[in-house]
């Protein structure tokens, strides 16, 4: 019984992840757990996997679209928080908010994580996905990464063997393995200079995203025909609903929850716009958010 096995970790059960989403979609899970040290949560992915118990790993929430009424358990490394910082090196916890460690990079004067400061998601998720923005990606700073392997092992990975491209990785292609703390080599610059990267970055979001809105980020890679949102501009969805789910009237390669979004509604949009475009422009859009089934 998974309660006994829990009972001496921070656990919550029957659980809406509204607030563990940036989509706010609400669904359910039996068991939300936070595993609070490393030790913790590889013994609870040896249960969960010998009980062949479906989980799944959140950081942010801010790159899925959770599409099942009920998840049976969610973990989240909240507490796989620390940071040490010792000269250009730092080396930041899966669980450690990416907006936060770029805050504290630039008040450093350390120089690699301007791109991030409006990128709500955490370091682990970050590093797996290559995050990235303004041309500017995780790639370019991770120095190495330590991963929980399939058969539980804790293992360093070197950034070459990460095989990083363009929002993908190995670490996104093998999802049994799990980071647990990333090593980022930063260069070094006038704090005042970082702050105002961040700063022009962050207007520049401001201006044209619809951050008031509760959505997941960019929806589609950019192909190399045009940016994704400007193929979908042209085919004329913005605007377009679907439930409570609507191609922003703002910036078209975001989808929007107008309130009551459910993921039926996001994935149907979803296909809407991929048979639009690809009707329009003979474009296979491929999807940068992860749907979770
Ligand atoms: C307003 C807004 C703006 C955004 N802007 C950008 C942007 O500019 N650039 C960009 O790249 N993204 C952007 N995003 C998307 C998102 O923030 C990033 O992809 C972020 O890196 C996801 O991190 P997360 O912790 O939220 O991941 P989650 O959504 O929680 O998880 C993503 C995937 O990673 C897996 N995962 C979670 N933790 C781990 C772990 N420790 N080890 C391995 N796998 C794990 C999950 O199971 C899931 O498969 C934006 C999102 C929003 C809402």
């Amino acid at each position: 019984m998974i309660e006994n096995f829990i009972s001496n970790y921070e656990y919550y059960k029957n659980v809406s992840l509204k607030k563990y989403n940036t989509y706010r979609i609400n669904v359910m899970c039996e068991y939300l757990i936070y595993p609070e040290s490393v030790s913790k949560l590889i013994s609870l992915l040896k249960y969960l996997k010998e009980n062949n118990i479906n989980y799944i790993i959140l950081g942010g929430g801010s790159n899925v679209i959770l599409a099942r009424p009920c998840f049976d358990v969610v973990i989240k490394l909240d507490h796989l928080n620390k940071i040490t910082i010792e000269k250009n090196i730092v080396v930041a916890e899966a669980g450690v908010s990416l907006i936060k460690l770029a805050n504290i990079c630039r008040e450093k004067g350390l120089n690699g994580l301007a791109f991030a400061g409006g990128i709500p998601g955490c370091v682990g998720a970050s590093t797996s996905v290559n995050a990235g923005a303004y041309n500017d990606e995780m790639a370019n700073i991770v120095k190495e990464v330590k991963v929980i392997t399939p058969n539980l092992e804790i293992v360093t990975m070197s950034n070459k063997e990460l095989n990083y491209s363009y929002r993908d990785s190995f670490l996104k292609q093998n999802k049994d393995y799990i980071c647990i703390e990333t090593t980022f080599e930063m260069s070094y610059l006038d704090k005042e200079k970082i702050a105002a990267i961040m700063d022009d970055r962050r207007k520049r979001r401001i201006s044209s995203q619809p951050l008031d809105m509760p959505s997941a980020g960019s929806v589609f890679r950019n192909p190399s025909l045009a940016p994704a949102g400007k193929l979908i501009e042209d085919s004329g969805l913005k605007g377009h609903m679907i439930g409570g789910a609507m191609v922003s009237t703002k910036h078209a390669n975001f989808i929007v929850n107008t309130g009551d979004a459910t993921y039926s509604d996001i994935i149907n949009l979803i296909d809407d716009i991929k048979k639009k475009v690809y009707k329009n422009y003979n474009v296979d859009l491929i999807l940068e958010q992860e749907i979770i089934r």
